[in-house]
């Protein structure tokens, strides 16, 4: 078995800034027009496809338009309407259960601190994050996905594989201004060329990136 190889200060930089540049539309993809649908957006979003959330996102948010509705909502009913996210009746479960929280303890205004939201049921600080950056503008942390375990991995950001550790490397060798997209950037890169088999002769990074763990490669 080949040592796992870490990238140094420099290139780290250079890696990072590299793949910034080559996908400068990269952003969040969930569409919501209200903190309320965020919050519901990210519950559902969990190990679910964005295209899946966003197709069922209209007729949700007619027959439901606030954290106070949610609160409300019959859970069967609302697991009906979600059925095509994986794990609907948790999610239909979490999303009643941390709306009757935010009405009773938050005003029904969804908190916007790390300490509160990853106290609301089905909410991690994967999730807070997001929430955070894209509801309120507020930078606190790295979304940790798939996509960035998988690729800080294969780069050299990170040896490690649980998301708080690595969320913890993530944010000791990037500049602030480079936490708030990373996730996006990591999975447009993912999608397109550091994929399952990924195609490392094509990658703008190779000349750079340690290949942690990558056995076979295009
Ligand atoms: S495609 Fe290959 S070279 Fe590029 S980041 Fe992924 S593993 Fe590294």
């Amino acid at each position: 078995m080949t040592d796992f190889r870490i990238l140094d200060e420099k290139d780290t930089k250079e890696v990072v800034e590299k793949l910034y540049n080559a996908y400068p539309k990269a952003g969040y993809y969930l569409n919501f027009k209200t903190i309320d649908q965020l919050f519901v957006l990210v519950i559902l979003s969990a190990q679910t496809r964005d295209e899946t959330v966003n197709k069922l996102a209209p007729q949700l948010f007619s027959r439901y338009h606030t954290i106070k509705d949610f609160a409300y909502a019959n859970p069967t009913e609302l697991s009906k309407m979600i059925k095509s996210v994986n794990f609907a009746n948790s999610k239909a479960d979490h999303i009643i259960a941390a709306s009757k929280v935010i009405m009773q303890e938050f005003g029904g205004k969804v908190p916007n601190t790390m300490e509160f939201l990853t106290k609301l049921p089905g909410i991690g600080r994967k999730s807070a994050n997001v929430i955070l950056t894209n509801g309120f503008g507020i930078v606190e942390g790295i979304p940790v996905d798939t996509w960035v375990i998988k690729i800080s991995r294969r780069l050299g950001l990170t040896q490690n594989i649980d998301p708080d550790k690595i969320e913890k490397d993530l944010i000791s060798k990037l500049p602030k201004s480079r936490w708030s997209k990373l996730q996006y950037v990591f999975k447009e890169h993912g999608k397109s060329t550091c994929k399952v088999v990924p195609i490392c002769s094509k990658c703008i990074v190779n000349r750079l990136c340690k290949r942690n763990g990558v056995v076979k490669s295009i």
